[in-house]
């Protein structure tokens, strides 16, 4: 099994000084992936630029200037949670890019599957709004880019960051042609992923939000993923699947409560690569949204590698949570069930 590795140094290139998104968190990564042989075992890719044309697919082209402008002039802040620096606008084209690479080689059938490690994230960013340390959705745009592209009628886009992808959510609200699927805790940032939010018009029920109260760990996501995605998504039958990968719900992360551990991501993965064989020839791509733990995120991104590529052993130096959690899942995961007829 082949599995693709998007990264350029220029993703540390956007500064943003003591903030938790900062670029230490992929030297973390990319320093753990080296030691532990997988970049040799990955096939890497440098990502390229997304296109002007590209970004229009998703954003406003009056954002997509300010945001250039604002590069320009030194950079700030663009929301109480999203800095830029001078570099800023450049690197969010190459982080768009590096989605728009992944979903290229994958496609092409290069390799089978493919893993961006591109800062900064994308899922909080809508049409004409950054926000949650992100500027463009670049999930959001390489799901339009493939819709284009590569002559494709179904995308899943699955997104198991603590935080609900608001901006993702609303770029395909109404599009049949997109589902999205979100795990998040809820309620938390960014207010968005209610159970009822279904989609609307000709998107109703492509939107599945399964909200998650704090305290819930693997058994809860797993469940969430094999009961209700898994399903859904054989009715949907993608021609592609995307995930945003965020290492945020994980117990040692402090920007959440929830309470997955390293070998809970790695069984999700192992789900959605189950789906991808089954339903899309393994077409199969990651992104990194969140996780703020270095050591979480180098470990699961590794762990993601290794169900990737088929390695047997899965590495969770930290192992599971030892927490009480909180009861009434039944109840819940039955109500979202019945929502999306998932069965
Ligand atoms: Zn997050």
């Amino acid at each position: 099994m082949k599995a693709g590795l998007i990264y350029d140094p220029i993703y540390l290139e956007h500064d943003t000084g003591s903030h938790v998104e900062n670029s230490q968190r992929l030297v973390a990564i990319m320093s753990h992936l080296g030691e532990a042989g997988l970049i040799n075992q990955a096939t890497t890719f440098p990502p390229r630029l997304a296109s002007i044309e590209e970004l229009e697919m998703v954003h406003a082209p009056e954002y997509i200037s300010k945001i250039k402008i604002v590069a320009e002039r030194g950079g700030g802040w663009l929301d109480p949670d999203t800095v830029m620096c001078p570099k800023s606008y450049d690197v969010a084209l190459y982080a768009a890019g590096g989605l728009l690479t992944a979903v290229e080689t994958v496609m092409k059938g290069e390799v089978d599957s493919a893993f961006a490690l591109v800062r900064p994230p994308g899922h909080h960013a809508t049409r004409n709004r950054a926000m949650g340390f992100c500027i463009f959705n670049n999930v959001a745009v390489a799901a339009k880019f493939a819709l284009a592209n590569f002559n494709l009628n179904r995308v899943l886009i699955a997104d198991f960051d603590v935080h609900h992808g608001n901006g993702t959510q609303e770029t395909f609200y109404a599009d049949p042609r997109v589902l999205y699927f979100s795990t998040h805790q809820y309620p938390f940032y960014p207010g968005t992923g209610r159970i009822d939010e279904i989609g609307t018009g000709e998107g109703e029920g492509t939107t599945v939000n399964f909200p998650m109260i704090a305290g819930w760990g693997d058994e809860e996501y797993l469940r969430a993923f094999n009961e209700v995605l898994v399903p859904v998504a054989r009715r949907f039958q993608p021609q592609l699947i995307l995930v945003s990968a965020g290492f945020d719900p994980h117990w040692a992360d402090s920007l959440a409560m929830m309470q997955v551990s390293i070998t809970g991501f790695a069984q999700i993965v192992m789900v959605l690569k189950e789906l991808a064989d089954e339903l899309c020839q393994g077409r199969l791509v990651f992104t990194l949204e969140g996780g703020y733990n270095l050591q979480v995120s180098a470990s699961s991104v590794k762990a993601t590698f290794d169900v990737l590529l088929g390695n047997p052993e899965i590495v969770d130096p930290l192992g599971k949570s030892s927490a009480r959690k909180p009861g009434g899942f039944d109840q819940h995961i039955e109500k979202i069930k019945k929502i999306h007829h998932a069965t």
